[in-house]
């Protein structure tokens, strides 16, 4: 592993994607599932449970949609709830994931470049194996699901194994995300970050750079990013 110190300078090692909202519009997807949740438990999501769900872990999202119900499952009710969500959104995702706008061309220009690339999702290992159809296995060097680290997003877990897989720190890396979730991940992990919102207003923050949309960028914009944040380790 190359340490920042060793290096003497931060340079662009890596970017670290987030997938849904962020690569594929598959937040609308998520919405769709978790309003379908809410109603197989007993009733309408409420606008605030729908935004505290947004880019969580399953595990959390589904026990939030039981809360915001006023329900508290039981730990066979929560599973339970889970599988049914799980087999919900498989349906969902194979009838076909659309990319958000530019996210297709930015990860080519990434691998052209030469620059490695990590999905990085609180999504569990079965789903985004569907998804990777639709993303191109071979634009990452790794993957890191929600269910194979100790913790998902907003905790630091899956961005650390990210860089910890690539041998590098992770601020040398750049994560793209869109929630506020992802982002306060990226954030705690110590990556610096590009926020392109979909769903929800992401709050500022000094490693945060933020951009509309990914169309049009290209690695010099990322590296740009990357240098502008100034992550020290
Ligand atoms: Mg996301």
């Amino acid at each position: 592993m190359v340490s920042v110190a060793e290096s003497g300078v931060v340079a662009l090692r890596a970017v670290l994607w987030d997938m849904d909202g962020t690569l594929l519009e598959s937040e609308q997807l998520w919405d769709v599932g978790m309003r379908a949740l809410s109603l197989h438990l007993g009733g309408p999501m409420s606008e605030r449970t729908r935004l505290a769900t947004v880019g969580g872990p399953l595990d959390l999202s589904v026990w939030r949609t039981f809360d915001g119900l006023g329900l508290d499952p039981t730990p066979d009710e929560q599973v339970a709830a889970e599988a049914w969500l799980n087999a919900y959104m498989a349906e969902l995702f194979a009838q076909g994931l659309p990319w958000r706008p530019g996210a297709r061309d930015a990860l080519g220009a990434v691998r052209d470049a030469g620059v490695p690339q990590v999905l990085v999702t609180n999504t569990g290992r079965q789903l985004c194996e569907v998804a990777l159809d639709t993303l191109g296995r071979e634009h990452f060097v790794y993957s890191v699901c929600g269910d194979e680290v100790a913790a998902g997003k907003p905790d630091p877990a899956p961005y650390r194994r990210a860089a910890e897989l690539l041998g590098v720190d992770p601020a040398q890396c750049l994560a793209v995300e869109d929630s506020h979730t992802g982002a306060a991940a990226a954030d705690a992990a110590g990556c610096a970050v590009l926020v392109v919102p979909s769903l929800v207003e992401v709050p500022v923050s000094p490693r945060r750079v933020f951009r509309d949309s990914l169309v049009g960028v290209s690695v010099a914009d990322l590296r740009d990013v990357h240098a502008s944040v100034g992550v020290c380790a």
